[in-house]
């Protein structure tokens, strides 16, 4: 499965770009994006070394009845199922003495009951579905800074520098392991995994306070000159279809307003003054779905590059000759 930013991520990173985070907010944008990443760094080390036919499986939600757990990662291969809690810590965190301290003060979060308490919630669901296995559980420390000291080596946690040796001692373990296939069983985590329906939304109060219009794609200024079909940036000089501008802006109204429908006179408000309501109209009419009987448009929820991946503009964006391309923060593959 694709790693994919929840929606909380992509609201917090839209109201970062619109000046409206309050620094609690922005802790946790920080909190949100080093998290992502580390399972991203995770995914992709894993799957360097993994044999073919074992399944990582990223980012499962699912239902028990005892309550909802959410699981960085599962592989599953002959000697059943491994379940990884990935953390992405760039302060100091000592485990001593059954005891979590950060940065030298004491932490009440612990990662190794968090991840007994998932695994213990796992187990109970696929004995009631009838699944029968082993369960090994390790939480992963992934940053390359390698922050964390713990004094106790009995306990089921992995280093990044680890992760390599082992996948090698599980193929060696596999390879002595009874031949046993899982794959019914990662089709059914897979066909149980539920999307996260939780939304975060704008307020009135916090509408006021953002800031309003088209930024620039590249360097987030609101500085943006308006071309017959271009809109180019006077911080850094890119420049950008205007109409993928305008498509792109409706987009984050949505994800700033997940339950909304879209209509040109709300969207209007975010966008401001330098687009008329006539081209937002023609915007939304062209690139979104009307809803029956109404002035309104579907709301996708998602950012432009996966709402419109297969769609190209007219008018490619182009860097001026000057500049050399900003690499994006967060790759996705
Ligand atoms: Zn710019």
């Amino acid at each position: 499965m694709k790693l994919r930013k929840h929606q909380d991520l992509l609201w917090l990173e839209e109201m970062e770009k619109r000046g409206g985070l309050t620094l609690e907010g922005q802790r946790e944008l920080k909190h949100k994006q080093a998290g992502l990443l580390g399972e991203h760094e995770f995914g992709a080390i894993m799957r360097q070394y993994l044999p073919k036919n074992w399944q990582l499986l990223q980012d499962i939600r699912l239902k028990t009845p005892s309550g909802e757990i959410q699981i960085d990662a599962i592989l599953v291969n002959n000697l059943g199922l491994t379940v990884f809690e990935v953390k992405n810590y760039t302060a100091d965190y000592h485990y001593k003495e059954g005891r979590w301290q950060v940065n030298g003060r004491l932490k009440y979060h612990d990662d190794f009951l968090q991840l007994e308490r998932t695994v213990g919630l796992l187990s109970q669901l696929l004995k009631q579905n009838g699944f029968k296995l082993p369960i090994q559980n390790y939480v992963v420390y992934i940053n390359e800074e390698d922050t964390v000291e713990i004094d106790d080596e009995t306990l089921p946690y992995l280093k990044r520098a680890k992760l390599r040796r082992f996948i090698k001692e599980a193929i060696e373990n596999c390879q002595i392991a009874p031949h046993q296939s899982y794959e019914r069983l990662s089709n059914w985590l897979v066909s149980q995994h539920q999307a996260d329906d939780r939304r975060l939304t704008l307020k009135v109060e916090e509408f006021a306070k953002i800031k309003k219009g088209i930024y620039c794609v590249n360097c987030a200024s609101f500085d943006i000159e308006f071309q017959r079909y271009h809109a180019k940036c006077c911080s850094c000089h890119y420049t950008e279809s205007r109409e993928k501008a305008i498509v792109r802006t409706i987009c984050d109204y949505g994800i700033l307003f997940p339950y909304e429908d879209l209509t040109a006179i709300e969207v209007g408000r975010l966008i401001g003054p330098t687009i008329c309501y006539s081209a937002i109209y023609q915007t939304l009419a062209k690139y979104f779905k009307r809803l029956p009987h109404s002035r309104k448009y579907s709301n996708g929820q998602l950012p432009l590059n996966e709402l419109f991946s297969e769609i190209s503009f007219r008018y490619n964006d182009k860097h001026s000759p000057n500049q050399v391309p900003r690499k994006s923060e967060h790759s996705e593959d």
